[in-house]
């Protein structure tokens, strides 16, 4: 017997242990690495939208929890996983400058927004217009977390590696069995891969898929960011990722030409350096049709739930969602109305 049994150790999964973890619940986890958004994944987190500059859904919540979170995953694995570097979007008119200057001044945005606009020093950019700053930003090496999580739990016996077979769950009146174990909850953290879960493929889950690249470039010398028409963001070695693209139709894994093609023009409009190509992968995200996560109750169980629906910001919505659901499961609290999957009961649900 254990308090929960969870599907997918990706970032949501990841982050409910963490708080079950911390909170001395009892937990299985099935993961049989079909998806691989969080592995690929940037991990970039910053509050602000920059095609429009706004405010990102629940920013300040958000890294109020994702902050301390990380912090407490490096002590724990004596690793840095969180890397402050700042995020600068390039601006390609005066008209865009002067849009930054009015919304960095809003109360919302301004502890967000740097003022000021930066000139470029970087002789492998090319920039007219300079670049505007992003505070309380950074990247998450989240392939490197969910690597030693996946070992500690492994370690401890806390994983099992095959997929998890729906079929064999079964709803009992204060608990599910799987097998030979028995659950108080079974929580399902599957990505994409929640597309074959028989309870909750009712839910409007896209999938969005994307491609990063990795470069070599050795004249580059950048320390922060950079989101222009894609987003370079630097590594170690002279090695960036570059990305991402946008596809609705593929939902493979599979690194593509087309995409590789996509990404090398868009990065040649403005990087005036030479690089080369040293890696492709490719992840569905987990997209809503709202753009909000996906979060609660199966209707006819109080024993099963579902946390996704993270979209293109795993890094700052993961924690944020999982003391959410806790919260929920444990002292009653009501889940945000936003990212409650009822809200989609009526129109989906076919009992
Ligand atoms: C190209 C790309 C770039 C991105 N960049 C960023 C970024 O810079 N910043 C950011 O915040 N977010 C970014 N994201 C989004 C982020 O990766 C996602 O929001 C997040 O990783 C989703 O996490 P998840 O745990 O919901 O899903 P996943 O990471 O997909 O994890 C789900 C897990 O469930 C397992 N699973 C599924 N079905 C089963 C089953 N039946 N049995 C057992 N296991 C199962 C899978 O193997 C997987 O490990 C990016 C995504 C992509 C694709």
């Amino acid at each position: 017997m254990v308090d929960y049994i969870i599907v997918g150790l990706g970032l949501a999964g990841i982050s409910f242990c963490e708080k079950l973890k911390e909170e001395n619940k009892t937990f299985i986890v099935f993961d049989d690495n079909s998806q691989q958004s969080s592995g690929v994944a940037g991990g970039m987190y910053n509050p602000v939208i920059l095609k429009r500059f706004t405010k990102v859904w629940r920013a300040k919540e958000q890294l109020d929890l994702a902050i301390p979170f990380y912090k407490k995953l490096e002590k724990r694995f004596d690793t840095q996983f969180d890397y402050k570097t700042p995020v600068y979007r390039r601006f390609t008119s005066v008209e865009e400058q002067n849009l930054w200057f009015e919304t960095a001044d809003k109360p919302l945005l301004e502890e967000f927004m740097h003022p000021k606009i930066h000139t470029n020093e970087n002789k492998c950019i090319d920039t007219e217009f300079g670049y505007g700053e992003v505070l309380q930003a950074g990247r998450v090496t989240i392939d490197k977390l969910q690597q030693l999580y996946f070992q500690s739990l492994h370690e401890s016996g806390n994983i099992e590696t095959i997929s998890f077979d729906y079929d064999f769950l079964k709803l009992e009146k204060d608990h599910v069995s799987y097998k030979d174990i028995t659950s108080k909850y079974i929580v399902f953290a599957e990505g994409f891969g929640l597309k074959k879960n028989p309870f909750f493929s009712y839910l409007p889950l896209n999938g969005t898929k994307g491609e990063l690249l990795t470069i070599k470039a050795p004249d580059l010398k950048l320390d922060f960011i950079l989101k222009s028409s894609v987003f370079i963001i630097p590594l170690n070695d002279d090695l960036y990722r570059i990305g991402a693209t946008y596809e609705w139709n593929d939902k493979t894994n599979q690194a593509t030409e087309k995409a590789k093609k996509e990404l090398v023009e868009k990065l040649r409009s403005f990087l005036k350096c030479d690089f080369e190509i040293v890696d492709q992968q490719a992840g569905i995200r987990p997209t809503v049709i709202d753009r909000r996560p996906l979060v609660g109750q199966y209707p006819k169980s109080d024993q099963v739930y579902v946390l996704n629906g993270m979209g293109s910001r795993g890094v700052m919505i993961a924690p944020y969602i999982s003391e959410q659901l806790f919260n929920h499961l444990e002292n009653k609290e009501e889940l945000d109305s936003e990212i409650d999957i009822k809200r989609f009961e009526n129109k989906y649900f076919k009992g």
